[in-house]
């Protein structure tokens, strides 16, 4: 029998930004019922998020290349012939992190519904037999989900998703990962550090091919002294699994790879039909739900995150999230801009970078000035000792004189990249940037270093 329930809003999806916006609209005192079938709070931070401060456990298994006497027992496993990867992450961000955070939730005025939330009508959402009415709209937020490239035989075969890399708890001797899509990179790193003998298959020419040409060298060959065989120019054209392993034939008739396990980290897209978004006018063969400034989609709708095609970033599904929250409390903010993202892999070093590289700039006719600083010329070590390599490469609109572009490759790439991210947003004049001395902060130095080659 279904059960009528009423309350201000509704959220299926609690990832990145479902969770966020379900805790600030209860903060704010309003009844917020949130829908999610299993994660809370986000699928980077359960499969994805590969960095070496940030992940427990790992992330020191991460940055110290054999495992020492910390964690004696993930240690010991990994040296041993029952070897473990995501069991030493997983303990540390599986189920117990899910209740955590569903205990979290429930302190508060919000209602956490276990279970897969599907719009059945305006403002109305189902979710097995309880049917929530809401007030003030609902804000789906139910993510994408891995998409399959066209190879012929691979979805018949049992290759890895990074759910499944991540949740693995024996190491494969081998893994072949296909497409490198910045998760590619950092799982492959993160397999090769446990010893396993990976190969990165890509198709691009280089790795990491939207970014800087600079980044795409310091990564592979980072990638190279981690073991990491690294294939680029190569599309698969077709897999087969014999029960043992995989095998992946390559484009060019080159011989073919074997590998126990396979990693697939080619694309992700949103799932529409399953939320059921096309009650809501919104086109169900669309790959997205288109949503404007203030992410409204529709009437009584707004929807953020990766549904919404934007990203995929967990920094832009917050981003998203914070400006849904206004809107439904009333107070509404400037509309989003996406005009010059921040981005991120969390290799080592890591690959930080905003606005337009060298190539885009150039191609949008600007009058291009480019300076590229390497780290090294600072003699810091790096967080955990980790070699200092890496570079800083600021992109100038040489008529205006701003920061378009800036990469930030290093140990502490993502931290300070923050400087250069708010000069190109506000496009500071560069001359202004050359007379903003920094602390005595090292890598930072790197920055002051590459503005003075812009002349
Ligand atoms: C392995 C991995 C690594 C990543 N690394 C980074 C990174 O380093 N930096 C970065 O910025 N971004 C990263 N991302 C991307 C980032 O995780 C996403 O962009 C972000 O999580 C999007 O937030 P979201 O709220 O839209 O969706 P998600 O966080 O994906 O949450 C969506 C939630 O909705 C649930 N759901 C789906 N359908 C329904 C339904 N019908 N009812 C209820 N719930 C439903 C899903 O189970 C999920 O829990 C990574 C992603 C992955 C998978």
């Amino acid at each position: 029998m279904s059960v009528n329930e009423r309350a201000d809003v509704v959220v299926p999806g609690l990832g990145h930004a479902g969770a966020h916006i379900m805790r600030a609209l209860a903060e704010a005192g309003l009844d917020v019922v949130g829908v999610g079938p299993r994660l809370v709070a986000g699928e980077r931070g359960h499969w994805g998020h590969i960095d070496d401060e940030m992940t427990p456990g790992a992330g020191y298994l991460l940055s110290a290349p054999r495992p020492t006497a910390p964690f004696a027992r993930g240690a010991s496993r990994a040296a041993g012939r029952s070897r473990t990867v995501g069991g030493v992450r997983g303990r540390a961000t599986g189920d117990r992190v899910d209740r955590r955070a569903a205990d979290l939730l429930a302190v508060k005025r919000e209602r956490f519904v276990p279970g897969r939330g599907r719009l059945t009508g305006p403002c109305q959402v189902s979710v097995g037999e309880r049917t929530f009415h809401a007030r003030r709209g609902v804000v789906p937020a139910t993510g994408a989900q891995p998409r399959l490239p066209a190879v012929r035989g691979l979805s018949g075969t049992p290759y890895w998703t990074d759910e499944n890399a991540m949740a693995a708890v024996e190491l494969p001797a081998s893994l072949i990962v296909l497409g490198d899509c910045g998760l590619g990179v950092e799982t492959a790193r993160l397999f090769a550090r446990f010893r396993c003998a990976v190969t990165v298959v890509e198709r691009q020419p280089r790795l990491l091919s939207w970014e800087e040409p600079e980044a795409s060298t310091l990564t592979e060959r980072a990638l190279l002294r981690d073991g990491v065989t690294v294939l680029t120019s190569a599309g698969a054209s077709e897999v087969a699994y014999d029960g043992t392993g995989f095998t992946v034939h390559l484009d060019g008739g080159t011989e073919p790879l074997r590998g126990e396990r396979m990693l697939v980290t080619t694309e992700r897209q949103a799932d529409l039909t399953g939320p059921g978004l096309d009650t809501a006018g919104l086109v169900a063969s669309s790959a997205v739900v288109p949503a404007d400034g203030q992410m409204r989609a529709g009437r009584g709708l707004r929807a953020v995150g990766d549904v919404t095609g934007r990203g995929p970033s967990s920094d832009v599904a917050l981003y998203q999230a914070e400006v849904a929250v206004g809107g439904i409390l009333g107070w509404p903010g400037p509309d989003t801009d996406y005009q010059k993202p921040a981005r991120l892999v969390y290799t080592d070093p890591e690959i930080a970078a905003v606005g337009l590289t060298e190539r885009q700039a150039r191609n949008q006719r600007l009058r291009v000035r480019t300076s590229l600083l390497p780290i090294t010329s600072s003699d810091r070590r790096g967080p955990q000792g980790r070699r200092c390599e890496g570079f800083v490469k600021l992109v100038e609109d040489a008529d205006r004189g701003v920061l378009v572009g800036a990469t930030s490759a290093g140990p502490a790439g993502a931290e300070v990249l923050y400087a250069l991210n708010v000069a190109v947003h506000a496009e500071m004049s560069v001359e202004r940037l050359r007379h903003a001395v920094p602390a005595c902060v090292p890598f930072h130095r790197t920055v002051e270093a590459a503005l003075g080659g812009l002349c």
